[in-house]
């Protein structure tokens, strides 16, 4: 039997470019993430976020929904 094709199971801890940090359960022991659910929130001035913004706008119109 192969025990070693089971990676070990952490609680994570991701930090973000913003400094946010937050824990997840993965494979890896720590995490470096660009952006998180709190940039997000406070930060909505970032190319990410206005990337995210123009999917939400194109999902709106493909469904006919109004903004
Ligand atoms: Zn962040």
């Amino acid at each position: 039997m192969r025990q070693d094709i089971h990676p070990e199971y952490y609680q994570a801890t991701v930090t973000c470019n913003c400094g946010n940090t937050f824990t997840v359960g993965s494979t890896k022991s720590e995490i470096h993430v660009e952006i998180c659910s709190k940039c997000h929130q406070f930060y909505t001035g970032t190319q990410k976020a206005n990337a995210v913004r123009g999917r939400i706008e194109k999902f709106n119109r493909k469904y006919g929904v109004k903004a």
